[in-house]
């Protein structure tokens, strides 16, 4: 499949089931499981893996336009399955045989779900830097410490672990990564995820004592840390939030024209359609949502062509797309007034889904001063 065909799948399973069950995701706030597996089951499980494990070879264009279509119906359902496909490109990143056989192929199947565990309450908004440790024994590590905010927490059938190393002299920021798979014993979710918005995501603490894990489950070398978090860690996980919350903002104005076309006053007896002020309103929401949405493309296009000057681009789009989706969604709460201010409306759904933009790392402030360092010469990273 070529991404025309993948983004023509992705959309008839978005409209046809994810946007009539994502009201009922957000009330119950239940992880969509029949929704994920289908999706990754038609295909989508392996999208950004390359062909040789089966996958659809795609990068973070693939990655951000397939979570736009998806982000549009189900917000809570994109960002689980973003978070496969980035936990997925993970592990693909350098790969040994095994971990191709174990992990891979039956991704690139459908059959295998993964998640990304990074953030920590310990170190917050600075998801590189983990406290939880790695330490080796004779035949296998042991991995200790604490996650928050697992997506697909307790769902999934791997979790991608950031470990420290308890041996070495690790600086902050230098780490490495693993695959736990799921019910190892020591491993203990705590409390349901009850979040304000992406209700469905089960974004929930994980504790790990003493978590014994095979000697091949370490991914790279020790050592490959920043590698991974510049290469692979930050681009996936920004372009899979980017085409999430973009999918927000474009469905946003999508419900504006609905509703400025379908509402008519009776003294009047026209629709909002014909008013200057909403008319030009909607242009200018329009217009935001597509200069990110250009701005987000044109990044992950850079990006996937291997242009070195990409980052900030890549940086800059989901902070743009952070404030965009939640602009304009507020925006478009005010054109479509009373009726989506009502208690449980889509796009009150939105708002909440939206707001988590600015929250999940890297958050937009942190991703402001990471451009500004790139372009003043600095360590992006700092001296945090
Ligand atoms: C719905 C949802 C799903 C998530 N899914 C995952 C997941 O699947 N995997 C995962 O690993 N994590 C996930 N996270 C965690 C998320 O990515 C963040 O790491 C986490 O929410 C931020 O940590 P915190 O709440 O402790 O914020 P804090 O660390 O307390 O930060 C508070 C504020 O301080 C700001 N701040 C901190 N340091 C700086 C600085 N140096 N410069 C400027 N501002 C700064 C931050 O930007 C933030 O706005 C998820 C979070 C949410 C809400």
């Amino acid at each position: 499949m070529d991404l025309e065909q993948v983004l023509q799948q992705a959309s008839v399973l978005a409209q046809d089931m994810l946007a009539p069950r994502a009201e009922a995701v957000d009330r119950e706030a239940r992880w969509p499981k029949a929704e994920v597996r289908q999706l990754l089951e038609a295909g989508l499980g392996g999208l950004v893996l390359p062909r040789e494990f089966g996958g659809l070879g795609q990068g973070l264009l693939g990655l951000t336009r397939v979570c736009e279509t998806l982000g549009g119906a189900c917000a809570s359902t994109s960002m689980c399955v973003g978070m496969h496909m980035v936990g997925s490109a993970v592990i693909a990143a350098r790969p040994t045989s095994v971990q191709a056989e174990r992990y891979l192929r039956p991704t690139a199947e459908g059959k295998h779900l993964t998640t990304l565990a990074l953030s920590e309450r310990g170190t917050g908004a600075n998801f590189y830097i983990p406290q939880t440790t790695l330490a080796r024994r004779s035949d296998h590590y042991e991995v200790n410490g604490h996650k928050a905010f697992v997506t697909n927490g307790g769902e999934a059938d791997s979790y991608v672990v950031s470990v420290v190393s308890v041996a070495g002299d690790a600086a902050p920021g230098e780490f490495s990564c693993v695959v736990v798979p799921a019910r190892t014993e020591g491993m203990r979710w705590s409390g349901p995820w009850q979040g304000l918005g992406m209700r469905g995501n089960s974004s929930r603490l994980l504790d790990l004592h003493g978590v014994r894990i095979p000697l091949e489950n370490l991914l790279g070398g020790e050592g490959d840390e920043i590698w991974y978090v510049l290469e692979v860690v930050a681009p996936y996980f920004l372009a899979a939030m980017t085409g999430t919350y973009l999918g927000i903002a474009a469905r946003a104005v999508a419900i504006a024209i609905d509703h400025l076309q379908g509402r008519y006053y009776g003294h009047t007896r026209h629709s909002l359609a014909k008013q200057d002020v909403l008319q030009h309103r909607l242009g200018g929401l329009w217009a935001k949502v597509e200069r990110t949405r250009q701005l987000a493309y044109h990044a992950a296009a850079a990006a996937d062509q291997g242009d070195s000057t990409a980052l900030p681009a890549v940086l800059s789009a989901k902070a743009e797309v952070a404030d965009c989706c939640v602009d304009v969604v507020n925006d478009v709460m005010t054109l479509t007034g009373g009726q989506s201010y009502g208690e449980n409306s889509e796009l009150g759904r939105l708002l909440r889904d939206a707001r988590a933009a600015h929250v999940m790392a890297p958050t937009t402030d942190i991703l402001r001063t990471w451009t500004g360092r790139i372009l003043l010469g600095e360590p992006m990273l700092g001296n945090e």
